[in-house]
């Protein structure tokens, strides 16, 4: 397995300054919340066999059926979708901004027995120059949620197109923040965080920040706090950032019910 170390700025960005993030939520700085403790747990929150299960070959089918290849697993969090796509013959790398998360997805990648290159990096640190480009880019788990900012989200989603090959595939998904917004939070447990030990619920929520509650059979609590994009509103800012105007599924169905769906996914081609 190979790990790459940012010690670059070969992209010209002062990587302290560039960190995509909170902004003016310092205390919702992503490297922050996942802490060991937090990361330790979240295979348990996750349950890789019940989450495989719930979305069998969702992202495989739409990687094989764009002609990928090389995919760029660019929030690898604990390695769950790298280790999927490597499985299913793709060629992956992965990335995360959180030294746990890297730390705890190599551990997984050794435990699968598999050599998946990873990278420790924010977003905006990402470099095709260093990384090559890729025929896809995913950012899965509700991940992009923890840049706050619009301008800020906007660089990253630059930068995930400067990654992609002409005609490359951006795969993103959000938690449905429209009907958490409505009041109408559903964690069904079919979807993306399946462990039966762990309970997620919300706790502050507005139009300007989510808070997700996550409570372990132990009682450990631990809070992540985040921007709650709307559906709408992301698939005009990936539009933005040169990409084709994104299809979505809600559960990983086309026709979904936007107020009854879990996690909304969005998919974009690379103008
Ligand atoms: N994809 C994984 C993890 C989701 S949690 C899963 O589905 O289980 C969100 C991940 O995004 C975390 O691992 C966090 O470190 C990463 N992340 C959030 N903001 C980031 C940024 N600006 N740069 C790099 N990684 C980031």
């Amino acid at each position: 397995m190979s790990t790459f170390t940012v010690t670059d700025d070969a992209a010209g960005t002062n990587a302290a300054e560039a960190k995509a993030g909170s902004g003016a939520y310092p205390d919702a700085d992503y490297a922050h919340q996942y802490d060991d403790d937090f990361v330790s747990r979240w295979d348990e929150l996750i349950d890789w066999q019940k989450r495989s299960e719930g979305e069998g070959t969702f992202f495989i089918d739409l990687l094989r059926k764009a002609g990928a290849f090389k995919v760029l697993d660019v929030s690898t969090g604990s390695g769950f979708h790298a280790v999927q796509l490597r499985k299913a013959g793709f060629h992956v790398v992965a990335c995360d901004g959180s030294p746990t998360m890297v730390k705890r997805a190599e551990v997984n990648f050794r435990r699968h027995g598999l050599s998946i290159p990873i990278r420790q990096s924010d977003w905006l640190e990402l470099d095709s120059q260093a990384l090559g480009k890729f025929d896809a880019v995913v950012c899965l788990g509700s991940s992009l949620c923890h840049v706050f900012d619009e301008k800020a989200r906007h660089q990253v989603l630059q930068r995930f197109r400067s990654l992609l090959n002409p005609g490359g595939l951006l795969i993103i998904d959000q938690r449905n923040f429209q009907a958490i917004r409505a009041g109408k939070f559903k964690a069904s447990g079919r979807y993306y965080y399946c462990g039966k030990t762990a309970h997620v619920s919300i706790g502050e929520v507005s139009d300007h920040v989510c808070e997700f509650v996550y409570t372990f059979s132990d009682s450990a609590t631990f809070r992540l706090r985040v921007y709650p994009i709307l559906p709408q509103q992301l698939s005009d800012e990936i539009e933005q950032a040169t990409f084709s105007r994104p299809r979505s599924y809600g559960d990983f169905k086309p026709i979904y019910d936007a107020m009854n769906s879990d996690f909304i996914v969005h998919t974009a081609i690379a103008l």
